[in-house]
């Protein structure tokens, strides 16, 4: 009998290339073409409903029924000339996915009539019928029932069939409960701290905006193979699997072309997404075999970020059309690498400048060492927390991996401006400044464009590192929402620049030069932050040492790091910034906590039923065949010549029992410490049984069942080899 495997395999034989049809037109003929974008609006609304809008866009001004109605028989008209015959309110839920409820436009009005109706309350809030979704007991506590409502700083969009509209989704009393309404107050409040701390420099600055450029890492694997792993299929890792004789140590995946099949289906994903205005640019192979990545251009955090989601639906939907199915977990295949989604992130003003880009004078150069040392500062202060936004069961295979980042939070800034920094904090001195060393402090910082033009180091072990003109959060697993790392980096910034702002103003106001103290406010928090700088490797032993030298948290599971999240100071800090309140807080931890114990519960289930119901038939049914093979022999040779000359069928007879019984017994202790960890209460002490009691047995049941894997014949084997996964395309 053919195992699902070997048919998957004779399948594979036959793919080809599924070419898109050539382009007639221009990327820049159809970037957006799908989007409801601000230009789209000018043309079909009023004057006034327009500036109305945009004002909503830019700043988050309410919009009122009667212009709500306006765009709302605007964004109709112009969905169903592309297509559409329904809307749907798309959001973000804590599930980490995108979720949407379809509607038509059409209605009924009887008589066998009927027209397409889309009006402003339909546009502005909707009700889905959300009670399935994690709220962690907020509706509960309140009675709650949620509703989705209009972002309209997102551009609705069109695929398919259906007009989609960005939206929070809210509580009826107020409470988030998703990942875009927290981010959309964070940006909110960076944007304003950032804005006041720029009065410093340029009174022309009357608007920031925080940027993100992500760039999303994933694998690509044959939908025939995929459809015969079962873990893959539930948990999107492979829970078994021999190591492949060929992993990725000739690296010659990274430095190939990209295989045909891949590049196909890339073209058809980035046309797609440049018709719903992402801005994909690059594209190239990853270290790991059949591993990718592609990035775009950066844009404003709020839109980048529904792009991410947008775009990590399309790669799903375009890889089934080409036989492929998309892996965005953090670590689908034990000894390769795994991925992550680097986070790129800045701060731009009306006036056209990167505030983490030096200038080219003195004094842009200090608002860039402004905003540089108050970053630190924010990720020295809340570490933790940082540490916490990445947390998930998936990405705790990959922190600490020796491939990724480790779990210790600790920013890279380069040798160059290390050294910038050291010089500042000795070069400041604390009463009153002589003219010469200002003089000699301003030539200092005038210097910083020539040191970060020589400044060619990088550091790719590093989680927060500057690159330049940015930092990259290079910690966030790749089947995350940014949303979850944005909102908490930018709420420590923000909190950060606020604090900033009113120290220098102190100084300021005692007489104070405005530059003086700035500089000297720098000088306390470089001081204050340097622990959290490390320029060395991040994936060494040694800095493991050294950080816990220097008192920095090293949490490697999840449950641990999301203890931050019912800290007092955390409390404080969301409340104090509103961005959220401590019961959302709480919400939000006991549903990550939630989140991990089903996914490690899920896996451990598809891990005992293979086990069980895969491997071990496959290896007692190859036993058996060894078993009739030396009763034959001994059949024809006699007891003693017979076993001798079968001796190495009768060790593999007794290998095979000795791993599948050590098999069988791990997963029976592992059923048994799930059943023990699910009637315990406390959501945490769950959570953390999960981690240290269920989860912990993977690895020796998974080492028995790969040994299995290399004795049992390979025809018998039902489950795709991972060379099979990872190497054919
Ligand atoms: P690399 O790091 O590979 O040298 P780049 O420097 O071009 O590549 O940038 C990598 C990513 O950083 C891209 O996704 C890009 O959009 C993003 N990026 C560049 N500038 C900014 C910025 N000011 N804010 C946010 N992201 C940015
Ligand atoms: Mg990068």
């Amino acid at each position: 009998m053919a195992t699902i495997r070997r048919t998957a395999l004779k399948e594979v034989l036959h793919r080809k290339a599924q070419p898109m049809n050539e382009l007639k037109r221009r990327v820049s003929e159809f970037f957006g073409e799908n989007t409801f974008h601000i230009d789209k609006m000018r043309e079909c609304l009023t004057d006034s409903a327009y500036k109305i809008v945009k004002s909503a866009i830019q700043f988050g001004t309410p919009v009122d029924r009667s212009v709500a109605d306006q765009i709302a028989t605007a964004m109709k008209d112009w969905a169903i000339t592309k297509g559409a015959t329904h809307y749907t309110h798309w959001f973000q839920p804590l599930t980490g996915s995108t979720a949407e409820k379809h509607d038509s436009f059409f209605k009924p009005i009887g008589a066998g009539r009927a027209i397409e109706r889309f009006e402003g309350d339909m546009l502005v809030q909707q009700e889905p019928d959300a009670s399935s979704f994690p709220n962690g007991g907020i509706r509960n506590t309140f009675e709650a029932r949620g509703y989705t409502a209009w972002d309209p700083s997102s551009p609705a969009f069109v695929i398919g069939k259906t007009l989609c509209i960005p939206t929070v989704f809210i509580a009826y009393t107020g409470e988030a409960l998703d990942y875009k309404m927290p981010l959309l107050k964070a940006l909110y409040a960076v944007e304003s701290a950032a804005k006041d701390v720029c009065e410093y420099f340029d009174k022309d600055v009357t608007s920031v905006k925080a940027t993100l450029g992500w760039e999303q890492e994933y694998f690509l694997v044959d939908s025939a193979l995929f459809d015969a792993r079962p873990d893959l299929m539930m948990t999107g890792r492979a829970l078994f699997g021999h190591e492949p004789a060929k992993g990725q140590q000739l690296e010659d995946h990274y430095f190939g072309s990209i295989p045909e099949r891949a590049t196909e289906f890339m073209r058809e994903f980035e046309y797609e997404s440049h018709l719903l205005g992402i801005p994909v640019t690059t594209r190239h192979n990853e270290v790991a075999p059949n591993q990718f990545e592609c990035a775009p251009m950066f844009e404003e955090v709020n839109i980048a970020n529904d792009h991410n989601l947008l775009l990590m639906d399309l790669m799903d939907k375009i890889a089934r059309k080409h036989n492929f199915r998309v892996l965005l977990h953090e670590k689908p295949f034990a000894g390769v690498n795994g991925s992550g989604k680097h986070n790129n992130w800045s701060m731009g003003t009306n006036t056209g400048v990167n505030l983490l880009q030096p200038g080219k004078n003195p004094k842009t150069n200090l608002q860039f060492l402004t905003f540089f040392v108050n970053t630190i500062k924010a990720i020295h202060d809340n570490a933790d927390l940082l540490r916490a936004s990445i947390a998930s069961a998936s990405n705790d295979h990959r922190l600490g991996a020796n491939e990724a980042p480790p779990a210790i939070i600790s920013v890279f800034i380069g040798t160059q401006l290390s050294k910038m920094l050291d010089d500042l904090e000795e070069s400041i001195s604390a009463g009153k400044m002589t003219p010469e060393a200002k003089t000699e402090l301003k030539l200092n910082i005038g210097k910083i464009p020539q040191i970060l033009l020589d400044n060619t180091d990088r550091n790719r072990t590093s989680p927060f590192a500057f690159t330049g003109n940015k930092f990259e959060f290079r910690a966030v697993g790749s089947s995350a929402n940014c949303a979850h790392a944005m909102t908490v980096l930018n709420t420590i910034v923000a909190n950060q620049l606020i604090e900033f702002k009113k120290k220098v103003d102190v100084q300021i106001e005692k007489g104070e030069k405005k530059d003086e103290a700035i500089l000297k406010e720098l000088q306390t928090l470089i001081k204050a932050s340097k622990k959290i700088r490390f320029e060395g490797n991040g994936y060494g032993d040694e800095w493991v040492k050294e950080a816990e030298k220097r008192g920095l948290s090293n949490v490697k599971d999840t449950p641990r790091a999301l203890d931050v999240w019912s800290r007092k100071e955390t409390k404080e800090l969301f409340k104090k910034l509103g961005i959220l309140t401590p019961i959302e807080l709480e919400a939000r931890h006991d549903i990550e906590l939630e989140n991990y114990m089903l996914k490690i519960q899920i896996e451990a289930r598809i891990m005992g039923d293979l086990a069980k119901n895969h491997i071990m038939p496959a290896s007692l049914e190859y036993q058996n065949v060894l078993i009739r093979n030396v009763q034959g022999i001994i059949a024809i040779l006699g007891e003693e010549e017979g076993r001798q000359a079968a001796r190495t069928q009768i060790n593999f007879i007794k290998s095979i029992s000795k791993h599948v019984n050590a098999m069988n017994d791990k997963v029976n202790l592992m059923i048994e410490e799930r059943k023990k960890a699910n009637v315990i209460k406390d959501v945490r002490e769950r959570a953390i049984a999960y981690c240290d009691n269920v989860k912990s047995m993977f690895d020796e049941i998974r080492y028995h069942a790969d040994k299995l894997e290399i004795m049992v014949e390979d025809d018998l084997w039902p489950l795709p080899k991972l060379r099979e996964l990872l190497f054919t395309r």
